[in-house]
């Protein structure tokens, strides 16, 4: 809530100008820098999120989706164990760097569209392009995984980083295990800011804003999960054999290393 200076009236904590007598009541912003937004999240993600929300343009949002797009394949075909099967390298980056930006805007929408409705549950009310901005600024941790973790795992692994057969652990166990760690940080980080970014846009309190970013997240997670679930189900029904090779040559690998 901001009282306006002028007449006193109450307005939302995002408004920019009074309801009643028109005054200004904070600063307007008009458009966001990409870098100074990215600065100050690591600065004061409450001011940042505050900024995101009242500014009258949403600049980025939906490029940086796509970059996120591209995180949640790598995810999906890690998970999935894509190395597994008859795919190429290439094959896989082609598939993350093409698909990937198509998913990341689906997810966006999908995300936020979920997070209004699990808001307005809670009798809260926002207009969808905010709910939209702050998940994706939410997400930039996410996003730098992309530039500085996915070549790294990319050039250690190659196509073996995606596969059991054999396991990157059993190759680089001190390279895979940190190179996962970095990338939990990353949506650990994410989702932090992303509580932020629920308190700032809806001025709530931390249990609040706690609240319905758990519910958002573990709604969207499940959502993401049942489609991979399926996708895998789908993939070893296409090709049964693949699973004896599988089992054949890491029995094999653990011969080698037996020796
Ligand atoms: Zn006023």
């Amino acid at each position: 809530m901001i009282v306006c200076p002028v007449c006193h009236t109450e307005n939302s904590h995002l408004a920019t100008t009074c309801k009643e007598c028109r005054s200004f009541v904070q600063t307007k912003i008009d458009t966001l820098d990409l870098f100074a937004t990215v600065w100050l999240l690591l600065e004061s993600p409450r001011k940042a999120f505050h900024r995101i929300s009242i500014a009258r343009h949403k600049n980025y949002v939906i490029f940086l989706s796509f970059i996120h797009g591209i995180a949640i394949l790598f995810f999906v075909m890690w998970l999935v164990r894509i190395g597994d099967m008859d795919v190429s390298l290439p094959q896989i980056l082609g598939a993350g760097f093409v698909l990937g930006p198509v998913l990341g805007l689906i997810m966006l929408l999908l995300f936020a569209a979920v997070q209004k409705f699990i808001a307005k549950t809670l009798r809260l009310t926002t207009r969808f392009m905010n709910a939209v901005a702050i998940i994706s600024y939410a997400m930039i941790p996410i996003a730098l995984s992309v530039i500085f973790i996915l070549p790294v795992e990319i050039l250690t692994f190659g196509k073996l980083f995606f596969s059991t057969n054999p396991s990157p652990y059993l190759l680089k166990p001190t390279s895979y295990v940190a190179l996962l760690m970095l990338d939990g940080t990353t949506i650990l980080w994410s989702f932090v800011l992303y509580i932020y970014g629920v308190r700032a846009l809806y001025d709530l309190g931390v249990r609040k804003a706690l609240l319905v970013s758990s519910l958002t997240v573990g709604v969207c997670s499940a959502l993401l999960f049942s489609g991979v679930s399926g996708i895998s189900t789908k993939l070893s029904k296409v090709a049964p054999d693949k699973k004896v090779r599988v089992t054949v040559s890491v029995m094999s690998h653990e011969n080698l290393l037996r020796r």
